[in-house]
């Protein structure tokens, strides 16, 4: 996905150390028209937080009935500085991208994309897709000494899944209950979905993460504070377990890492740890350079947006 804003806001993550205790902190999702009637709700970055961990970035889309358009239509745009993590609940997307990947996903699977230095892809329905479209897409914030690796892009197309007695647990990156995802990650993070099928479950949490939780599917509640679709629930650090509980069945997306740590410039579709990286990735995309080429797929590139007026400079 791409942030298709026409004037997308400088989002500067200078945030103050963390409390190394639990807290429980309700924020709501900002709804983003991506172009082509496609609406999704953003959880990440928010003004009260721009990281969890080293994930910076939530967008959850659907579910949405694409029965009668063409669904997704993404055109190619270029990333640095991050990896991408796209996860569906239902619908079929096709990525192409730079090193000449073309790779379709489904349900339960994972396409996590490193941009490093430089990438660029699109992403589409397929001409027969399914009727529905529904799945989040995150991205992960690359520390500043990966954030000059190669780019790269793996399609996972099975994941570790581990059962409690309410919940079917898919570990989607990282680790948890003992089952650790192949996914290569540049930070220690994790992020897994849990389908609760009713009633409560207990799950061990690692007191030097920090974690959020978003309702992907049905509701949960969470030391009485019951979360939503549409709403962000940020857990805090210190916790060595949580429990949630359900009335029905719902999915829920567990996110969480190691605070990050380092000041980051997102803009557009960057990510990076100057103003200056931000402002020569846009200029070398818009210069054809850097990027590379897609092939297959039918339309012209996303040109950047203009920058914001001024210098980019970190608040604060
Ligand atoms: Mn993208």
């Amino acid at each position: 996905m791409s942030n298709l804003e026409r004037s997308p806001q400088l989002t500067i993550s200078e945030e103050p150390p963390r409390l190394q205790q639990p807290v429980l902190e309700v924020t709501s999702a900002r709804e983003v028209d991506l172009g082509e009637g496609t609406r999704v709700r953003r959880l990440l970055p928010k003004r009260q937080r721009s990281t969890i961990g080293a994930w910076c970035f939530v967008d959850h889309f659907g579910p949405e009935d694409v029965s009668a358009g063409r669904g997704m239509f993404v055109p190619p745009h270029p990333h640095i500085g991050l990896q991408t993590v796209t996860w569906l609940l239902e619908g079929e997307v096709l990525h192409r991208d730079t090193l000449g990947n073309t790779q379709l996903i489904h349900p339960d699977q994972l396409n996590l994309m490193t941009a490093g230095i430089g990438i660029a892809h699109a992403e589409e329905s397929p001409p027969d897709h399914p009727p529905m479209m529904h799945g989040v897409q995150l991205w992960v914030a690359l520390p500043k000494r990966s954030s000059s690796i190669a780019p790269a892009f793996d399609h996972i197309p099975s994941l570790p899944i581990a059962e409690t007695a309410g919940a079917r647990i898919t570990v989607i990156v990282g680790e948890l209950l003992g089952e650790r995802s192949p996914a290569i990650t540049y930070s220690d993070l994790m992020g897994a979905e849990i389908e609760l099928r009713g009633g409560s479950t207990q799950l061990p949490l690692r007191a030097d993460f920090e974690y959020g939780l978003i309702a992907l599917s049905g509701e949960g509640t969470i030391e009485g504070v019951t979360l939503r679709v549409g709403t962000l629930l940020y857990l805090g650090l210190g916790r060595e377990t949580f429990s949630v509980n359900a009335s029905e069945p719902s999915r829920l997306l567990l996110l969480g890492g190691e605070p990050f740590g380092e000041p980051l410039f997102m803009w557009w579709n960057f990510v990076a740890h100057s103003a200056e990286e931000i402002e020569r990735a846009r200029t070398d995309w818009q210069e054809h350079r850097r990027f590379g080429d897609i092939t297959g797929f039918d339309g012209a590139p996303l040109e950047a947006p203009p920058l914001p007026p001024g210098r980019l400079k970190p608040r604060g």
